[in-house]
């Protein structure tokens, strides 16, 4: 049987409901600096724009400004597509600093700037159109937010835009388990109260739902590639190959359930 709406729809933030791809960049840029020790003046002209289309392959933060410096070292972005994971602990090795070090790098930087400017950094951070108004008409519908920001600012960029999110309906970092993991108790709790429920899962990451297909007890969950998201064209052609993942547009994500499957 094919369900025409899920019992609950649990959506990802960052790459789906918010675009959070100037703040990527600024933090990364910060850390860059530090790191390469470049003198902070403004980044290259253009070096925002390729940082955002190579954020796919930002699997954890330490990756961030490793990016910069690859783009800055001349190495080209198809190589950079193919190949980070191959080309990313080399930059790393090259100035002797573990993945850990260049990652506490950038938590700390960001956490400096939310300390002293949170304005200026929740600034940073859009969400998609029609994303906030899609959200508005969900109340009456039971769903989730899975992301590994932290709750409190997802509920405060929400709070900015009129959706008061409640705190208990978000599963953030501070969880400390894999997506799939919330999505396994979140099943298991709504098996006890719906004969045979099922959950949407909108996420931009290809190699996260990825990972939830090769795990049978996730079945019931259907899985959504948000095309808009942080995804590659390669990313969007391999899960639209794959029988157990649903590519979905934004101007789907927006309409009626119906349209989705
Ligand atoms: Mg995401």
């Amino acid at each position: 049987m094919i369900d025409t709406a899920p019992t609950l729809l649990a959506l990802d933030f960052d790459g789906v409901l918010c675009n959070g791809l100037m703040e990527y960049f600024q933090t990364a840029w910060r850390v860059y600096c530090q790191i390469w020790s470049h003198p902070k003046a403004v980044p290259p002209e253009g070096l925002a724009e390729q940082f955002y289309r190579l954020r796919p392959v930002v699997e954890t933060g330490w990756e961030m400004p490793v990016v910069i410096q690859a783009i800055l070292s001349g190495v080209s972005e198809p190589e950079i597509l193919a190949n980070w994971v191959a080309i990313a602990p080399q930059f790393a090795k090259a100035i002797g600093l573990s993945s850990t070090e260049i990652g506490n790098q950038v938590d700390d930087t960001r956490d400096d700037w939310i300390a002293h400017d949170l304005e200026s950094w929740l600034a940073l951070h859009q969400f998609y159109p029609g994303v906030i108004e899609r959200l508005q008409q969900l109340s009456s519908l039971h769903s989730v937010i899975i992301t590994t920001k932290e709750e409190r600012f997802v509920i405060q960029l929400l709070q900015q835009q009129g959706i008061a999110f409640p705190q208990s309906q978000i599963f953030g970092k501070s969880l400390k388990q894999p997506k799939s993991q919330t999505l396994r108790a979140l099943l298991q709790d709504l098996s006890q109260k719906t004969a045979n429920p099922s959950i949407w899962f909108v996420e931009d990451r290809l190699k996260t739902l990825q990972a939830m297909t090769a795990q049978p007890d996730l079945s019931p969950v259907r899985l959504f590639l948000g095309d808009w998201g942080y995804n590659t064209e390669s990313d969007r052609k391999t899960a639209q190959l794959d029988p157990k993942i649903h590519l979905l547009p934004l101007s789907t994500f927006v309409a009626d359930f119906s349209l989705w499957v």
